[in-house]
């Protein structure tokens, strides 16, 4: 090898070694999965170059703490804005651009268009790769009156303070909501605390759809307590202005089908997410469900050298296994950290998401993980599941609160499949947990080996987790056989089975469902002698532990005895939207 060509070959080299290493990296969208991708390129590679370019006026933004500033939960502007143009630049030499869109992408020449909404002006900028995290817009359906000065959506911090000063300037005594998902439920306490008189109308019968109708009526019966009118079911057509002279420019009639209009100061359209892909829709990437993009589990596109991550992306469901879109904040981030992991010439994967989530409703919680059994069946999956009430910790300790907690398995194998739950303390770590077992590929059966903490002021030495592995456990050994609220109305009331409730007298009295007899769990092995072992002994209690009780002693006396999966209690809940139970007391010890 001659000086020469070793010097062309160093050049060459070296060349190409700055060229990787000025990597220049665009990022559409400066949020959840924008601004996290564009911190972990940065923290691999310090000679990268990156430009955000944000359509709205902030960056890093806390979408998820928006309905709390609303309600003045959170009262500082600031505390929703996580770090400014400014300080990005400061802590990771990251240009930032806000309050500029990019309209076009030519994957040819590796251009994108962006528009400067402030000057009007519009330039290309090149980039070696590309990150889109353009998110979700609220679903606009084409109804009547969308642009009227009363109604609102709710997804950026403009939309917010949108909000807000409508709020302190015209003072609103009434709200109502189109949609009564997570954003929408939210929305409701928050402007139900500010003094508002809240409606939610939607067409599904039940709110919050990650949640079965059973566990949702707890919800149901915390926001008509508060004050929240519910109208599920009622189909909303449009919007007029209340006052077409424009007087009163922000009242407003929601329009609903077949039925009279609701009146309100203000109206919130929060019906749901659409992938935002317009923009990559026009640059010819694949799209799937929901014209979300396509990614493989690097989260490449299907265009050379653009990636993408958040809400905008389909994913596939760690559970069914299918495509699915899954807008939360929790697998933006850690996708937008994937591909920036692959950007910088790294190898991370996706294994797909589960969709936990938490919401808090006044003071109560609810979360769920995986599939529900709605989504389970709709996925042919053949489910089976266990109802059961806990409390939060210790019962002789106090403050222990009832928590109702739905594990869902596939019949057969014993595959976890989801969970849910709702109560007031100790919701979220129960749902991790199964939300950890099931990212495990833990069987259902195995829940009752976790060895979880305890002590007294936070669990029971029987955690509920271990609780549901453990009647899981005794459906497989042929121990607990089951009936659910759904089959009550098909349960024979000829004679030609026995209907039992075991609780006291005293609870009887106050409310039991047609045709069950009472004795009370206490009393039955001295009452045997009433029951026919020939027919079937459908059982309930108030939570499915005395009823429970009560089914082993009857099968070991022969007869073939069910347990009411989830008790009185949730029976009551469905049929009445009733609340848990507030006062708890150990389980099975209830006195009359
Ligand atoms: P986003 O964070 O929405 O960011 C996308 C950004 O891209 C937007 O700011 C948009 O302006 C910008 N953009 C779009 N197109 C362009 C373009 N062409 N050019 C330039 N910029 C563009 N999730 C939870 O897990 N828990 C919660 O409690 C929760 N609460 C929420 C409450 C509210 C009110 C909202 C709106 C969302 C909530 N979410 C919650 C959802 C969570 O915020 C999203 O899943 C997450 O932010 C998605 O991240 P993303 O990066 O995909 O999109």
């Amino acid at each position: 090898m001659t000086s020469e060509s070793l010097y062309d070959y160093d050049i060459h080299d070296t060349k190409a070694m700055k060229e990787e290493a000025d990597m220049k990296v665009i990022i559409v969208g400066g949020v959840a999965g924008g601004a996290s991708a564009a911190a972990r390129i940065r923290r691999l590679d310090e000679a990268a170059e990156i430009r955000i370019y944000e359509r709205s006026g902030f960056i890093s933004y806390a979408n998820c703490g928006l309905p709390y500033y609303i309600g003045g939960v959170i009262t500082n502007e600031e505390e929703l804005t996580i770090q400014s143009p400014e300080s990005f630049r400061e802590r990771f030499n990251i240009d930032v651009h806000v309050r500029h869109e990019v309209t076009a992408i030519d994957p040819g020449s590796k251009k994108v268009t962006v528009h400067d909404l402030d000057s009007g002006r519009y330039f290309e900028d090149s980039y070696d790769k590309l990150l889109l995290s353009p998110g979700a817009r609220p679903t606009e359906p084409e109804l009547k009156g969308l642009d009227l000065p009363g109604l609102f959506k709710l997804r950026t911090v403009e939309d917010t303070l949108a909000i807000h000063t409508y709020i302190q300037e015209h003072h609103p005594s009434s709200a109502v909501l189109a949609g009564g998902g997570f954003i929408g439920v939210e929305l409701a306490e928050n402007l139900c605390q500010l003094g508002l008189s809240v409606t939610i109308v939607q067409r599904p019968r039940h709110l919050m759809n990650t949640l079965d109708p059973e566990m949702a009526s707890f919800l149901h019966a915390r926001m008509k307590r508060a004050g929240i009118r519910l109208m599920l079911g009622h189909t909303v057509e449009g919007f007029e202005a209340a006052d077409p002279s424009g007087a009163d420019s922000g009242r407003i009639h929601m329009l609903l089908k077949d039925e009279e209009p609701i009146d309100a100061d203000m109206a919130i359209l929060c019906i749901g997410v659409t992938p935002d892909t317009e923009l990559a829709k026009s640059a010819g990437l694949e799209l799937g469900t929901k014209g979300s993009i396509v990614v493989n589990d690097r989260m490449e596109t299907s265009a050379p050298d653009i990636y993408a991550a958040g809400d905008a992306v389909e994913i596939r469901h760690r559970v069914s296994g299918q495509k699915a879109v899954i807008s939360l904040a929790g697998p933006a981030n850690r996708q937008g950290r994937i591909a920036a992991d692959n950007i910088c010439g790294g190898n991370s994967h996706y294994p797909g998401s589960l969709g936990s989530s938490v919401i808090k409703v006044f003071d109560m919680t609810a979360a769920s993980t995986g599939l529900s059994e709605q989504a389970a069946i709709k996925a042919g999956l053949s489910c089976d599941k266990v109802y059961l009430s806990p409390q939060s910790h210790a019962g002789y300790y106090p403050g222990a609160k009832p928590m109702y907690l739905k594990v869902i398995f596939e019949k057969e194998s014993y595959r976890l499949l989801g969970a849910q739950a709702v109560g007031y303390e100790g919701v979220d770590k129960r749902m991790d947990v199964l939300a950890t077992a099931i990212c495990s590929g833990m069987s259902a059966l195995e829940l009752k080996d976790l060895d979880l903490c305890y002590a007294p002021p936070y669990s029971s030495a029987k955690d509920p987790v271990n609780m549901a592995g453990f009647m899981i456990d005794n459906i497989k050994n042929d121990r607990l056989r089951q009936y659910f609220w759904h089959d009550l109305s098909e349960l024979p009331r000829d004679g030609s089975a026995t209907l039992l409730d075991v609780r006291t007298p005293g609870e009887y009295s106050r409310g039991h469902i047609d045709g069950f007899i009472n004795i009370p769990v206490d009393e039955l092995r001295d009452r045997l002698s009433e029951l026919d072992p020939g027919k079937i002994a459908y059982v309930i209690c108030q939570s499915g532990i005395r009823s429970y009780i009560a089914c082993r002693i009857l099968m070991q006396h022969g007869f073939d005895a069910r347990n009411f999966s989830g008790g009185y209690g949730l029976y009551a809940a469905i049929s009445h939207d009733e609340m848990l139970a507030e006062k708890v007391s150990a389980c099975g010890m209830v006195k009359d």
